[in-house]
């Protein structure tokens, strides 16, 4: 079974529609895909009737953004309801945050001396504004040679182009997928700038807060990430969870492709779903 339980479309900072993402997903023979857009479900309904004819099953998702300690976390909702009205309401005010927050980034972008920063974002939004969006239309007009090195340039903390940004807490995010009918899991627990005893607190109190589980097999974790994650998520009675991240067509992640580079024992997301 081929699984991938954490991708984007073009409704948050992907650049494929749900249904390219779903036919990507079909090329590559996942079997069971989750569509986990930041902080909207816009491209749920069309990733369910784009998989109408294939053989592959869809999981309703979603990343949230969320604060612990001014660390932003993200937390993946899998098999939510897409329709539950809490969520929703919730989700059209991070849509409006995120709105605002946009506006301000072009303006501060603008006033570094960089022009056609609205018409450039405006081009590619097609649901939730985030920095990747900024990133590329740096790239795209010779800021920086790649996305990612537009966004550590000038996306990043302390860069032009860097606004702080109030999330919902670790634990109002855990609540809210919990009430949507869905399992809360701590996305790439080793990116965040968290030591292993600091993470280890964080997934604690995840857990307590209704908590399931943590990625452990995702695109930028290595074998000895993976090892160290799973004996944490063992050791906290979580489940592992496995995703790709995938955002766009490009050579360091395929839909699909993430998978555990060593066997693993204990308790899968997968297996819950
Ligand atoms: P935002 O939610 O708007 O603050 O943007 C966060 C998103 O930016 C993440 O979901 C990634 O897709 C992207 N991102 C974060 N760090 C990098 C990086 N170093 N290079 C490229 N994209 C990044
Ligand atoms: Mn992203
Ligand atoms: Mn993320
Ligand atoms: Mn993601």
């Amino acid at each position: 079974m081929k699984i991938d339980l954490h991708t984007h479309s073009y409704y948050s900072d992907g650049v494929l529609s749900p249904t390219e993402l779903v036919q990507r997903a079909v090329l590559n023979n996942v079997d069971i895909l989750a569509l986990t857009d930041h902080d909207t479900l816009m491209g749920i309904d069309e990733a369910i009737l784009a998989a109408e004819s294939h053989p592959i099953r869809i999981i309703p998702g979603i990343e949230v953004s969320c604060l612990w300690r001014e660390q932003t976390i993200h937390m993946i909702g899998l098999n939510i309801d897409p329709n539950y009205e809490p969520l929703r309401e919730k989700l059209e005010g991070v849509l409006r945050d995120r709105q605002h927050r946009a506006e301000q980034i072009a303006k501060k972008l603008i006033k570094f001396g960089i022009p056609g920063v609205e018409e450039g974002l405006a081009r590619q939004v097609k649901g939730v504004p985030g920095r990747l969006h900024f990133a590329r239309y740096l790239a795209s007009k010779g800021y920086s040679s790649t996305p990612g090195k537009a966004f550590k340039q000038y996306m990043a903390r302390g860069k032009p182009g860097y606004l702080k940004s109030e999330w919902m807490s670790l634990a109002e995010a855990t609540r809210l997928i919990r009430d949507a009918g869905g399992l809360p899991i701590i996305a790439h627990p080793r990116r965040y700038d968290l030591t292993l005893k600091k993470t280890t607190t964080m997934l604690e109190e995840f857990k307590a807060e209704g908590g399931e589980g943590i990625e452990v097999a995702t695109t930028n974790q290595n074998k000895s990430d993976q090892i160290m994650m799973s004996r944490l998520a063992n050791q906290l009675d979580l489940a592992m969870s496995i995703g790709s991240d995938f955002h766009e067509p490009c050579a360091y992640n395929e839909l699909g492709k993430a998978s555990f580079l060593i066997p693993m024992e204990g308790k899968f997301i997968a297996d819950r779903l």
